[in-house]
C-alpha cells in the first residue's frame, strides 16, 4: 500500500488570538521504527517527541532550527529529535528494543518507557551567536503533558498539546500524529473555558486519524471558527555526509585515528540519527590523517 505523505496545517481561531498546529506524522515515525528498530513502547515515546518537534519546527523560519531532548531515568535512556523549519525531522532514542506492559488504561506506557524524572531539553538555532535553551523539569513522562509545561515555564504561552503513536501487532505503525493549539494575548475567560472544554472532551488523537479524519477536521473539533493558513510536508531527513563524519574523525586528535588506523582494518562510523554507516579502509584514514597534519 502506498503511504500517504505526512502533512501539518497552521491555523488561526478566535480573531488570531489562538494558533493552531496539526499533524500527521505516520510515515516518518514508521520511517524511525524500521531505521531503529524499536519495539513499540519505544516507537511510541520516540514518535510522540519527533511529532511535537515537527509541529515546534513549523513555528520556526528560514534556516532556524531546534532540537528536543528528553532525558528521564525510564530504560529508554534518551530521546533526541531534531527539527526545522522545512518540515525536515530526525530523531532517535538510546534504547530502542524498550517494550512495556501497557498501563491501566490498555494503552502503551510511554511514562513508564520515558521515566517521570528529569528534563526536557529544547535548543534553539535562530542564526544567532548563542542558540536559545529553555529546559523543564519532566512532570508526566506522557510527554504531551511534559511538552504543554515546556511551553507555559519556557515561552509562557499556555497551550493545549496531543500526540500520539498507535501501534499495529506486528509493531508496524498504524497512525501518529498531533496538535498544539497556544492561546495569545487577549481571549477573556469564556473564550479560554471554551476551548478548555472542547481540549478536555478530545478523543485521543490516535483514534481521530485512525478514523480517517482530516488534520482540517481535527482543528475544527477544537476550534469551530478555525482558518487554515497553510501547510506544509514533513519528512524524514537526516543532515549527515561523509564530510561531516570526516570532520568528526579528524576532530578525535592524531593519535586517536593513528590507534584506529592500527586496530582496525576497517573502521566504521554509523550515524545516530539514522543509522547510515561511513566505512573508512586503513589507506583512507591515513589520507584523513595526512590532511589534518598539512
Ligand atoms: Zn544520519
Amino acid at each position: 500500500m502506498e503511504q500517504e505523505k505526512d502533512r501539518l496545517i497552521r491555523g488561526m481561531a478566535f480573531d488570531g488570538k489562538v494558533r493552531a498546529f496539526a499533524v500527521r506524522t505516520t510515515a516518518l515515525v514508521e520511517e524511525l521504527r524500521t531505521r531503529h528498530d524499536t519495539y513499540p513502547t519505544a516507537t511510541a515515546a520516540l514518535g510522540r517527541t519527533v511529532t511535537a518537534a515537527a509541529m515546534m519546527g513549523a513555528m520556526l523560519k528560514g534556516d532556524e532550527k531546534l532540537t528536543v531532548q528528553v532525558k528521564g531515568d525510564g530504560p529508554l535512556g534518551q530521546i533526541v529529535a531534531d527539527a526545522n523549519a522545512k518540515g525536515e525531522v530526525r530523531g532517535y532514542v538510546y534504547e530502542p528494543h524498550v517494550h512495556l506492559p501497557s498501563n491501566s488504561q490498555g494503552k502503551l506506557d510511554v511514562a513508564g518507557a520515558v521515566g517521570t524524572t528529569g528534563f526536557i531539553h529544547v535548543t534553539k538555532d535562530l542564526g544567532l551567536k548563542e542558540p536559545y535553551r529553555g529546559s523543564v523539569p519532566i512532570i508526566s513522562g506522557e510527554l504531551g503533558e511534559d511538552i504543554t509545561y515546556y511551553f507555559a515555564l519556557s515561552e509562557q504561552t499556555p497551550s493545549a498539546v496531543g500526540l500520539g503513536v498507535l501501534v499495529d501487532t506486528d509493531n508496524s505503525v498504524i497512525v501518529a500524529g498531533g496538535f498544539i493549539i497556544q492561546l495569545l494575548p487577549g481571549l477573556d475567560d469564556s473564550e479560554i473555558s471554551a476551548i478548555e472544554q472542547a481540549v478536555g472532551q478530545m478523543p485521543p488523537v490516535t483514534s481521530l486519524l485512525d478514523q480517517g479524519m482530516e488534520l482540517e477536521e481535527m482543528l475544527r473539533w477544537l476550534l469551530p471558527d478555525v482558518k487554515v493558513m497553510d501547510e506544509m510536508e514533513i519528512k524524514f531527513k537526516c543532515s549527515c555526509s561523509r564530510e561531516r563524519v570526516e570532520r568528526t574523525l579528524l576532530s578525535l586528535g592524531e593519535q586517536e585515528l593513528q590507534n584506529l588506523m592500527e586496530e582496525e582494518e576497517e573502521t566504521e562510523v554509523v550515524c545516530d540519527f539514522c543509522r547510515e554507516a561511513y566505512k573508512f579502509t586503513r589507506d583512507e584514514l591515513k589520507e584523513l590523517l595526512e590532511q589534518a597534519k598539512s
